[in-house]
């Protein structure tokens, strides 16, 4: 028998309910053959990059230290909100924290068995780098591809790719080819851009994001399809699709900083004393003073908004899995509405506005909070002795990593998740 592997492949933003037969043939017919988790959840910020961290560390925000798409990092001259889909990213949080996140990585615990992970990424830089910010195995990207010891390696192919469904096409035929059928690691990993890409850019349900959905099913097929003829009888191989997290439609966007500067809690839009992180559709806060009568004033403000669903302060950020002891110390997700959009796709919630960001993404898909439908991810697992069945036990992104661990014959303790039951009992 030849040594046991696993393959994920991360459809980003695919909402559980959206897996149909009509966009989605192969999920559906892999539904039937798989363990099947119908009540996986994301993490909070329900954002690709906090996932991504927690797909790859097994843990929660709290513990890993990424705290969403946006993070607020004081550099020696008070906190700026800093996006950390940028390429710079991990060097400006290892120069603020000293380091990036604050638990190993799928690829350093590979490492510590001589093993090696590969991830190929057509999603923002950081949501690719954060799978492995220091370098243990190979991570492929346009923005940069880098090797073990994060030593930067020329990877022509991965530098031309650009975000939707041509990208991720050509990203798939590299993975199946080189990756899956001639190198064989231990883990390879795959991750989409579709069709959280379209989503962001059109209406849910629309023609153009079934589409992409439609694209991002034939991507896993074929992928599912190489690990097969490689591993015919699924004892060898482990199979893992799955989404980071759904979508939500936005129903308007909300000034954070202007608010909290006309409710005189905040100096000015850039001012340091408090700090809006947004995250889609949830923001933190950080605060100069942690400590500080702000935290307190600033967050009953926030309950008495109609905007906000909750608001997350001192205990109760550690119940969403947040830290508690970092100057980000209020967290709020904003309030869902149940109706359905123009192409009949339920769920609407504002977002907090980016002021990096100026297009309008009304009527688009959006996450980053705990609405019920960015809650939403799906998860199926194949091979590895997983009976076909469906579950409905609650379960979690940070369950994959301790799956893929214990699969490997590697130790999976120390972690948020919990390896998942192969037999239903
Ligand atoms: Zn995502």
């Amino acid at each position: 028998m030849n040594r046991p592997r696993a393959v994920i492949v991360i459809c980003d933003s695919l909402r559980g309910d959206l897996i149909t037969p009509a966009d989605t043939p192969f999920l559906v017919e892999l539904s039937e053959r798989a363990a099947r988790f119908a009540a996986h959840r994301s993490v909070f910020p329900s954002t690709t990059r906090a996932s991504a961290a927690s797909i790859a560390t097994g843990c929660r925000p709290a513990r890993h230290g990424l705290l969403g798409n946006t993070m607020a990092l004081d550099e020696g001259e008070g906190l700026v909100c800093r996006s950390a889909g940028h390429p710079d990213f991990p060097d400006r949080m290892r120069r603020a924290t000293g380091r990036t996140l604050q638990v190993p990585t799928l690829a350093e615990r590979l490492r510590w068995h001589g093993e090696i992970s590969v991830s190929c990424a057509n999603v923002s830089p950081g949501a690719a780098y954060f799978q492995d910010p220091d370098g243990h195995g190979f991570v492929y990207h346009a923005a940069g591809s880098y090797g073990p010891g994060r030593l930067p390696v020329e990877d022509p192919a991965s530098a031309v790719l650009k975000k939707g469904l041509a990208g991720d096409r050509a990203m798939t035929e590299r993975f199946c080819a080189e990756i899956l059928e001639e190198r064989a690691p231990a883990l390879a990993i795959m991750w989409l851009s579709e069709p959280d890409y379209t989503g962001h850019h059109s209406p849910l349900g629309s023609p153009e994001h079934r589409t992409a959905i439609a694209g991002a099913d034939q991507c896993a097929r074929q992928v599912f399809e190489t690990v097969r003829r490689l591993d015919p009888s699924g004892s060898e191989i482990l199979f893992i699709a799955g989404s980071d997290h759904g979508m939500e439609t936005v129903a308007r966007a909300v000034d954070l900083d202007a608010l909290l500067v006309s409710a005189g809690l905040k100096r000015a839009p850039d001012s340091r004393d408090v700090v809006v992180a947004p995250n889609g559709t949830a923001a933190t806060l950080y605060f100069a003073e942690p400590e500080g009568a702000l935290v307190k004033q600033v967050a009953r403000f926030l309950e008495a908004e109609d905007w906000v669903g909750e608001v997350f302060i001192g205990d109760r950020l550690r119940a969403v899995g947040l830290p508690t002891d970092t100057a980000m110390r209020v967290a709020v997700t904003l309030a869902g509405e149940d109706k359905a959009n123009p192409h009949g796709v339920e769920g609407y919630c504002p977002i907090v506005q980016d002021p990096a960001d100026n297009e309008s993404k009304i009527g688009f898909g959006q996450h980053g909070g705990l609405g019920p439908n960015e809650q939403r991810p799906f998860l199926m697992i194949e091979g590895g002795g997983f009976v076909a069945s469906p579950r409905h036990q609650p379960t979690s992104l940070v369950d994959i990593a301790p799956t893929v661990l214990r699969h490997l014959h590697m130790d999976h303790d120390d972690m948020d998740g919990s390896a998942l039951a192969r037999i239903v009992r």
